[in-house]
């Protein structure tokens, strides 16, 4: 592969946030206590690097309780509904919780909002494993899931008291425009912007940098949230964006004509592939590209994020 790249920028945040470091430490701590087997419910996090690495470590992954063989079951850091808890305990499972502590601040303001009577709109991903961890928290009569616009606008009133609650990796500026909608539709709700710091600050950084570049690269799985919304704040602004797994992804022809390359990586994403996607870069440019790093790390903005998980 030979490119001609000039430039490659780093987003000011990108990569693991405290979330997903903890449940990585959790779960291999527990896989190193020796007691076999460790299986985590799905996925500790959505990255298939970390979860091939903690599979050699021994720590593997089962799609559901049903099938866990007997020892020790990891929540991962996208949490699950009270039932997983339930049924785990009922087959006599030990369960390790790597929920994220932002997480559980959802469950426990769904339940208050359950216990004060209110209907709950929750904005999220269908499909996200979070989200069912979060609607299992209210009976199905009081919340209900919209993915967009759209399907908020189609919900009929069915309450008189109602909170709009958004999963954490959502899109902010969707999730703002869900937000005024609601008011409209629902005078009166409360909103509660649930949306992680984590994933304000990735998406701010990438509005920051994409109209720098003329092509975005997102390190990420396709099944991790954050960073398919990172793909897409991306390409709304610059020509080009790709959401890739690692350097072996990269395509000469996605280069063509492109000098400056903006690069960034989804919450769940290690620094380790970003560095590769780097080097395979540099080294298919002649070695000419300049790579600009971020400033050094905000630490003011960093443990205003340490602080929001110490909190929840
Ligand atoms: S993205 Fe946010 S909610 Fe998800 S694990 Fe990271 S800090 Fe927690």
């Amino acid at each position: 592969m030979t490119i001609e790249l000039k430039k490659i920028m780093l987003a000011r945040y990108y990569g693991f946030c405290m979330g997903v470091k903890r449940a990585i430490k959790i779960a291999e701590e527990t896989g190193n206590e020796g007691t076999q087997p460790v299986n985590v419910i799905n996925e500790i996090v959505h990255n298939d690097a970390v979860v091939n690495r903690l599979k050699r470590e021994g720590v593997g992954s089962v799609p559901s309780v049903d099938v866990a063989a007997p020892g020790t079951v990891i929540v991962s850091a996208h949490g699950a509904p009270p039932k997983l808890f339930d049924d785990a305990t009922k087959r006599g499972l030990r369960v390790v919780d790597a929920t994220c502590p932002l997480v559980i601040r959802i469950h426990r303001i769904i339940q208050k909002l359950v216990d004060n009577d209110f209907h709950i709109i929750h904005f999220g991903d269908e499909h996200h494993d979070e989200t069912t961890g979060v609607l299992g928290q209210a009976p199905p009569d009081r919340v209900v899931l919209v993915g967009n616009l759209r399907q908020l606008q189609a919900l009929k009133k069915n309450g008189s008291k109602y909170a709009l609650t958004s999963q954490t990796t959502a899109g902010v500026e969707e999730f703002e425009e869900v937000s005024r909608e609601a008011e409209k539709m629902f005078p009166g709700i409360e909103i509660f912007n649930t949306i992680c710091n984590a994933t304000t600050q990735r998406q701010s950084a990438v509005f920051d940098l994409a109209p720098d570049v003329e092509l975005m690269l997102v390190v990420g799985s396709p099944s991790s949230a954050n960073s398919t919304r990172l793909r897409d704040i991306s390409a709304a602004i610059c020509r080009r964006a790709y959401l890739l797994n690692n350097a072996d992804e990269l395509d000469e022809s996605w280069f063509d004509g492109i000098g400056t390359v903006g690069l960034t990586a989804g919450a769940s994403t290690p620094d380790f592939l970003v560095e590769q996607i780097i080097d395979r870069l540099v080294l298919f440019s002649g070695n000419s590209v300049e790579v600009i790093r971020p400033p050094k790390k905000n630490w003011k903005e960093a443990l205003k994020h340490d602080e929001e998980i110490e909190q929840a």
